[in-house]
Parts: C-alpha cells; sequence; structure tokens
C-alpha cells in the first residue's frame, strides 16, 4: 500500500490533516456540541412515514430547488424570508464550502476572527483560498472598531464571523456586522449555527439581512435542531446571492431522503426544540460549578462551554475518557470545551471533573 506522500497531491493539501474530532462509543459523547437528547417519538412516526413515502420515487433525480423544503425554511426563520432567498446543503458546512467556491478561489482570500471554527481554514484549502486568520481579544471578542480595521488592512474577498464563536462560546454584536459589512466589497458569512442557544429574544443577524446583497446568513439543523445525522445546514441571503450559490452546487446534491426528512422535521420543529431552554440551563451550571471549583470557563451564548485555567487539559482530557466521557481538546492552551447536554450527563461531567482537573495556580 502507498502513502498520501506517494501521491501527486495538490501543494496546499501536502502535510494537511482531515477534520478529526475523534468519533469514540463512549457512554457520555460531549465533544462535537451534539443535540444529545433523542428525537421526539411523534416526530420519529411522522418523518419515517415521509421517508416512507418517497421510497417508491426513488428511480428519478430529487427535486434539483428543493423548492418545498426552501419554503419550509424560510417560514421557520421568518423576517419577511423568502423561498428565493433560502439555500441549502448536506450540512452548513457545504453550504459555507459553496461560499467559498462561488467568491473565494485561487487569488482570493478568506478573513476570520480566531480561535474561531476549525472548519474554516480546511474548506479555504481546499477551494485554494488564502486563509487570514485575525486574532481575537484575550477574552475571545471583537469590537466594531477591530473588525473593521483588519477588514479595511487585509482587503479579504470572503469574511466568515461566527456567532456565538465555536469554539469559544462567545457572542457577536450586529455592530460588529455592520462595522465589517460596511469596511469591505466582499462578501460577508455570519455563521449562527448555534444561534438557537442564545435565547428566543436574541438579536439575529437575518434582521440586517434587507438591503445588504453581499451578506448572508447560515444555519443548521445540526445543533438546536438535534438532527447532526441529517445533514441539513441552510443559508438565507439575497436571492441573487443564493443564484450564485446554484452555478457551484452539484446537480440534485439534497437527497430526496434528505428534503423529506428535514421537511418532518421542520413539521415538529417545536418537539425538536423543546430541549434548547433545558440545554442552556446545563450550560449556565457548567459555568457556575466550574468556576466555583476554581477554573475560568469563558461566558457561552451556544451549547457548550470552553473551560479556562486547566493546569493539564491533556491529562484531564485522558482521565474524562477513562471515566467514559469524551470532551474537546481544541488546541487552546489551558481549556477543554465540553457540550451541555441532558442533566444526567451534565451531572456525571461535573462530577468527574472536580475529581480529575486540577486548576492552574492563582499566580501563573
Ligand atoms: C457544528 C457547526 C457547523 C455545522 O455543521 P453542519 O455541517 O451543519 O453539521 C457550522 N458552523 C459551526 C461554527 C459549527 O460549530
Amino acid at each position: 500500500m502507498s502513502t498520501l506522500d506517494d501521491l501527486p497531491l495538490r501543494d496546499e493539501l501536502v502535510g494537511q490533516r482531515p477534520y478529526g474530532a475523534p468519533q469514540l462509543d463512549v457512554p457520555i459523547e460531549l465533544n462535537v456540541n451534539e443535540n444529545t437528547h433523542g428525537l421526539p417519538g411523534e416526530a420519529i412516526a411522522d418523518i419515517a412515514q415521509s421517508l416512507h413515502d418517497v421510497i417508491a420515487g426513488l428511480n428519478r433525480y430529487p427535486d434539483r430547488e428543493f423548492s418545498r423544503l426552501r419554503e419550509a425554511l424560510a417560514g421557520y426563520l421568518g423576517h419577511g424570508l423568502v423561498a428565493d432567498q433560502i439555500w441549502a446543503a448536506n450540512g452548513s458546512n457545504e453550504v459555507l464550502q459553496q461560499v467559498l467556491q462561488a467568491f473565494g478561489g485561487p487569488g482570493r482570500s478568506l478573513l476570520s476572527f480566531t480561535p474561531t471554527y476549525s472548519m474554516y481554514p480546511l474548506l479555504a484549502a481546499g477551494t485554494q483560498t488564502s486563509w487570514v486568520a485575525v486574532p481575537r481579544a484575550e477574552d475571545f471578542t471583537v469590537t466594531p472598531e477591530v473588525a473593521a480595521e483588519a477588514v479595511r488592512a487585509h482587503r479579504p474577498d470572503v469574511v466568515f464571523l461566527c456567532r456565538p464563536n465555536n469554539p469559544t462560546g462567545t457572542g457577536l454584536s450586529l455592530e460588529v456586522i455592520e462595522a465589517v459589512y460596511d469596511a469591505t466589497d466582499g462578501v460577508v458569512i455570519v455563521d449562527e449555527a448555534y444561534q438557537e442557544f442564545a435565547g428566543p429574544d436574541a438579536p439575529t443577524a437575518l434582521s440586517l439581512l434587507a438591503g445588504k446583497p453581499r451578506l448572508a446568513v447560515s444555519r443548521t439543523m445540526s445543533k438546536a435542531f438535534a438532527f447532526a445525522g441529517v445533514r441539513l445546514g441552510y443559508l438565507a441571503a439575497d436571492a441573487a446571492f443564493v443564484d450564485a450559490l446554484r452555478l457551484v452546487r452539484l446537480p440534485y446534491h439534497l437527497s430526496a431522503l434528505t428534503q423529506a426528512a428535514a421537511l418532518g422535521a421542520l413539521r415538529h420543529s417545536e418537539a425538536l426544540l423543546a430541549n434548547v431552554e433545558s440545554i442552556r440551563a446545563q450550560r449556565d451550571l457548567i459555568i457556575r460549578r466550574t468556576r466555583e471549583l476554581g477554573f475560568a470557563p469563558y461566558p457561552s451564548e451556544a451549547n457548550f462551554v470552553l473551560i479556562g485555567g486547566i493546569s493539564d487539559p491533556q491529562a484531564t482530557f485522558t482521565a474524562l475518557l477513562e471515566r467514559g466521557i469524551i470532551v474537546r481538546d481544541n488546541g487552546i492552551p489551558h481549556t477543554l470545551r465540553v457540550t451541555a447536554g441532558t442533566p444526567t450527563e451534565t451531572a456525571a461531567f461535573l462530577e468527574a471533573f472536580a475529581e480529575v482537573a486540577s486548576p492552574m495556580a492563582a499566580d501563573s
């Protein structure tokens, strides 16, 4: 067998590693920010029926424009959006990749504020878009002034703004988005994968879309919706922006099964989102309790907490894993990220964490 090194790989992929959050079969999986609650029974039965209904027609290609799904997604998002302003793909990662295929590419650049979602540089490499990482402040916030200044200095073709930010949980004000939009001629994508966890009345970049043809907001059914296995991410923007993505999508990229499952889930959105409040409470409990234990959790508007002030994160990660709990080491010194799960999972995590983790000394 040959190795990757023996193959005539594209230069920018040499030495890269595939996205690789470990997929281990352990009792408590709190490492990839899924909604750890199962689907409600009523939704399962209805989605199963919808899937059954399309199977007989699987000899035909699916609706290439997934019109019914786009209408349903527009209805879910509200803000006066209509189907022409909605796009979807197999996970919001694919949506973001399509954005880079349409607006990035050779000789072009993508800017974001780091640390942020680890897929952004990989999507850039995969589309030959150069990656510009602008560091966040020490507390991981970004101000409108700093953001606009960075965009004016680097003149990127595409800006990704992750709010709440993964892996830090940090919020981002709408003023930052407006400042970035005004400072660039490129496209600005606001990744709101965790928006539902910010609270029912939290501001959303959807409210800024009107009159901003270079702005787009991406969402996903993988997190709050408890539907990660289906792979359905989507985006809202001006209809012309959506047309641009239609230039690069593969024909029939959303299978009839995916479309039926997503439509079914949207019919039950209330039931699927029913645990969001409880997850927010578990998140706040993780913050409170780890602070009491002497750690430095960062504020979070998402369904996870980045816990700082851990003296030896790698040892802590391993010790938790030995107890059947997997969390995430994102490589930020002295931190681990943990997903807020069910009350039982959170309690088990907090008990084990108190046992195996030690806070950094106060003077270090
Ligand atoms: C999880 C996540 C996504 C969503 O990925 P899918 O492909 O929709 O599963 C997008 N952006 C961020 C920041 C995420 O953490």
